[in-house]
């Protein structure tokens, strides 16, 4: 009876504990089913994230490389620069983006001697001034630093350009002075010797003109010259314009014609140096015209749609402009010249301006100023036949 007793409860056991085992591998099994799969771990970035974040921030193109010049990182001012896409040129060769057999090759071979390298590119294409440097990092591959210097360049230029006019036009008028004193230490006889002493005064002008204009120009330049605006009559400008250019212009037997519209509305300006704008002008009208000529000073208003292309880069909201045009009947601009008469030294023929004076500055001031004032300026010229050069100041409208 024991036995039978004892047999029924081990079955009894087996059975439950039979039952728990598989409730638990049924379990395991519904786990192992729905459990969340588990991506692999990336590969681990070689760029780590303060590198990421420097060369983003940089104002510079950086490209990293292998041993075998193959693009590992490019960041966007690089991509941008060479005009590609950052992602399209990695794991690219350095040539894909560089596209310049030159800077490849100086890679190729500072990567090669380990020694950092340098080259400047002039992309045909571009126009541009790219230097790129590469720095090989010390187990392998290098750093590549690209920055676009063009606007540099252009500065350079224009700095080598402006000591070599200064040089050219100082030296002219320094040379007769240097003869004329000369001349002067051999005692010549009293009256050809006063009159040389009024020759070395009249370059000597001509040289104090050149440094005054310059300096004008310069300070112009750097923002330095205040505008001191205030509301005035258009009608002012013109008469104190043309009271001042009057006996010049009767000296040389010229007509000077003034017309304003009537009604003009008021500008906002810096009344001298608006005056020096038309001065500026009269004077060259004066200049440029024979004996007998005519100059006309025109005052009036127009609307924007009237000044047309002349407009189409300003910014100026200004739908009413007030124009201020001096015409006259002289020697007139070639039609090549016409681009570049608002640019520093620019004269249009050296042999024409020989013994009219003048630096070449005039007219770079007018520009800077009238621009200043968020106005603009222009000339339609033929040769032979006069020229006719025209301000346009927008009008501030009350609110
Ligand atoms: P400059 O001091 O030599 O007169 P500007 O800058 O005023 O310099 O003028 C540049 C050049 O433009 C002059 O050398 C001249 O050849 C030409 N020019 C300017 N105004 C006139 C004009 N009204 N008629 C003909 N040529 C002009």
């Amino acid at each position: 009876m024991i036995w039978i007793v004892l047999l029924a409860v081990t079955t009894i056991i087996a059975l439950i504990w039979g039952w728990r085992g598989q409730r638990n591998l049924r379990r395991e099994l519904a786990y192992l089913r729905n459990r969340p799969v588990v991506a692999p771990p990336p590969p681990a970035d070689p760029f780590n994230q303060l590198f990421r974040t420097l060369s983003a921030a940089l104002d510079a193109g950086v490209i990293v490389v292998n041993d075998g010049r193959t693009i590992r990182y490019c960041n966007d001012v690089a991509a941008k620069l060479f005009g590609v896409s950052a992602s399209a040129v990695l794991n690219h060769s350095v040539i894909t983006l560089v596209r310049d057999y030159q800077a490849d090759t100086m890679i190729e071979q500072s990567i090669r001697r380990r020694d950092p390298q340098q080259v400047t590119l002039q992309p045909v294409l571009s126009n541009r001034t790219i230097r790129i440097w590469c720095e090989p990092m010390p187990e392998s591959g290098a750093l590549i630093l690209a920055r676009d210097l063009t606007q540099l360049s252009l500065l350079e230029r224009a700095r080598r350009d402006l000591v070599a006019n200064v040089s050219h036009e100082l030296r002219t008028p320094l040379a007769s002075i240097k003869l004329l004193v000369e001349t002067l230490a051999t005692q010549p006889p009293p009256e050809l010797a006063q009159r040389m002493l009024g020759q070395v005064d009249t370059e000597l002008d001509a040289v104090m003109q050149l440094v005054d204009e310059l300096h004008e120009l310069s300070q112009i330049e750097s923002g330095r010259t205040a505008l001191q605006l205030q509301p005035t009559a258009v009608s002012t400008i013109v008469e104190r314009a043309h009271d001042r250019i009057q006996p010049q212009a009767k000296r040389k037997d010229l007509r000077v014609v003034v017309t304003i519209a009537p009604d003009l509305p008021e500008v906002y300006v810096d009344r001298d140096r608006i005056s020096q704008v038309l001065l500026n002008l009269l004077h060259n009208a004066v200049k440029w015209t024979d004996a007998g000529g005519t100059i006309t000073i025109e005052a009036g208003l127009r609307s924007r749609a009237e000044l047309g292309h002349h407009l189409s880069r300003m910014l100026e909201p200004s739908n009413r402009w007030v124009t201020m045009a001096i015409h006259d009947t002289g020697a007139g601009i070639p039609a090549e010249a016409i681009p570049r008469i608002f640019e520093r030294f620019y004269k249009v023929d050296r042999a024409r301006t020989r013994g009219v004076g003048g630096t070449g500055l005039g007219l770079a001031i007018v520009k800077h100023l009238v621009e200043g004032h968020g106005g603009v300026v222009w000339v339609a010229s033929s040769e032979g036949r006069g020229s006719n050069f025209t301000v346009a100041l927008p009008v501030v409208e009350d609110e």
